[in-house]
């Protein structure tokens, strides 16, 4: 391509939102089931004029020559997401090969084919414990046939990303984009688990002989995560067929009608294909904002409901006047996880459980310790993941990969169940996804200590809630996780609500 057609960072952000629309459209049709192999290569070849090493020196320059705060950070993510865009064209069909072999993968269980999204999803749903533990062996095996595949899939993009960004340190790169020390987030993040630990011990005690009862292993498997978190012994509580109703209910008495919001789709529907794990697919915010979830059942229906309830409407609730960058890209994942998280955190009200589901108030105290129980183990075991990764990616340049490293002792001592070594690789999101989930943890503890001061003790009732959220919705991807701990009033580092939250006091 020639210099005069690379365009100007105005014209690439309006051509690039196409791509983007295209390429959410793609990944919604093969999350929900509707297809069964992925073409995200062939979107990105039609839309290759964006991604040239040309147009990333235009829009590195306009970057570097503006001296407008907001117009160099609008700039910058035009230029990250141009960067992606060349490591995304040059992986993309090996990408789509690893998601299609994975889509195609079988198993047999039981004198059955399973796909091996099917069988992560009947993890959460077998009542035998045994069967559950064949079950996950199974798959973790057939799983683990594609680290090759993965693994050469990260070499070849660090190397890409180094390249292009012209840093070596895979660590360094995403500090930067993120801009924290992981380090220290990381040394934050070790003493709040570690404050946690003797209330994590006594729960676990506790709701692994209800959960996994009196016949488990001494350690039982990671198979049983699922279970856990779907809370199945008490599913009769949380019948699948009530989720809906009740979650649009507690979205309403939030000040959100959100059946009535037309930019949000629902999909609920229940398909072989479909992914187990409920997701937002914001293809066009505010416009077009898709929320997907696939019931089976049990607490955590509602909770993955109202966790991408909390993402649907802060992408759907962005003021459509900002600039399209402000309203779909972000820096990372830490900011919208928030919103996720306190629409989620809901669940750890006992008025809630008491007022939907006909519980005494001993019960409704009962089942949202189970929650609590949940959030922590969920909490130490991301919190050990992060420790892991750092690891991972300092020896990077000398292992390539190859090594599990202290990924299983870490993530067993974490949560009481027996992890694999095999899974350090498909364990692992891109891009220091571990620290963005944990940002919003800290984050949403203080939002949450912040709606209790402002708004009372039934926050999760009332649509002041609603107003104050609205508020941070319209302001889209702009700020970063750390402006809106300012804003409240907390240091982004301050992990007191977090404790607090996690050993119930
Ligand atoms: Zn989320």
């Amino acid at each position: 391509m020639s210099s005069t057609t690379a365009r100007s960072p105005q014209q690439y952000e309006e051509s690039y939102e196409a791509y983007y629309a295209e390429a959410a459209e793609e990944l919604r049709a093969v999350r929900v089931g509707e297809k069964e192999t992925s073409k995200q290569a062939a979107i990105v070849a039609r839309h290759a004029d964006l991604f040239t090493r040309e147009q990333l020196d235009v829009l590195r320059a306009a970057e570097s020559g503006t001296s407008d705060d907001g117009e160099r950070e609008r700039l910058y993510r035009l230029r990250r997401a141009c960067e992606s865009g060349i490591v995304d064209a040059e992986l993309a069909a090996r990408e789509d090969e690893l998601e299609n072999a994975l889509l195609a993968a079988r198993l047999t269980f039981d004198g059955d084919e399973l796909p091996l999204n099917s069988a992560e999803a009947m993890l959460a749903v077998l009542p035998d414990y045994a069967k559950r533990e064949q079950l996950g062996a199974l798959a973790r095996e057939l799983d683990a046939s594609f680290d090759v595949s993965r693994r050469e899939l990260l070499v070849a993009r660090d190397g890409l990303e180094a390249e292009l960004s012209g840093e070596r340190d895979a660590v360094a790169r995403n500090e930067a984009e993120k801009q924290i020390s992981l380090r220290e987030l990381e040394s934050v993040l070790r003493r709040a688990a570690d404050d946690a630990g003797d209330e994590y011990a006594r729960l676990r005690d506790r709701w692994f002989e209800r959960l996994l009862g009196p016949g488990r292993g001494a350690l039982p498997s990671s198979a049983h995560l699922r279970w856990l978190r779907r809370l199945s012994p008490l599913e009769s509580t949380y019948p699948k067929a009530r989720s809906v109703e009740i979650c649009v209910e507690t979205v309403r008495a939030l000040g959100f009608e959100l059946e009535a919001i037309p930019n949000i789709r629902l999909d609920l529907e229940d398909r072989p294909q479909k992914i187990p794990r409920a997701c937002v697919v914001a293809a066009d915010p505010p416009d077009v904002v898709h929320l997907i979830t696939r019931a089976q059942g049990g607490l955590s229906d509602y909770q993955a409901f109202l966790h991408e309830a909390g993402h649907a409407l802060h992408y759907a609730g962005c003021d459509p006047r900002l600039p399209w960058t402000f309203r779909a890209l972000s820096r990372d994942h830490a900011l919208t996880e928030i919103y996720s998280y306190i629409v989620e955190a809901v669940t750890k009200e006992p008025g809630w459980h008491a007022l939907h589901f006909g519980l005494s108030e001993m019960e409704a105290e009962e089942n949202a310790e189970a929650t609590r129980f949940l959030e922590v183990l969920l909490y130490r075991r991301y919190a050990a993941k992060l420790r892991y990764e750092l690891g991972f990616w300092e020896a990077f340049p000398a292992e390539r990969g190859e090594s599990s490293r202290d990924y299983a002792p870490l993530l067993t001592k974490a949560t009481g169940l027996a992890y694999d070594p095999r899974g350090h690789l498909s364990d692992m999101d891109a891009g220091f996804y571990s620290a963005d989930y944990l940002r919003a943890w800290i984050r949403s503890a203080q939002l949450r200590t912040y709606l209790r001061r402002e708004v009372g003790d039934d926050w999760w009732r009332s649509s002041a809630t609603g107003e104050i959220l609205a508020g941070l919705f319209a302001e889209g991807t702009r700020p970063s996780t750390e402006d809106i701990a300012r804003r409240l009033g907390f240091d982004p580092l301050d992990t007191t609500p977090l404790v607090t939250e996690l050993t119930g006091t």
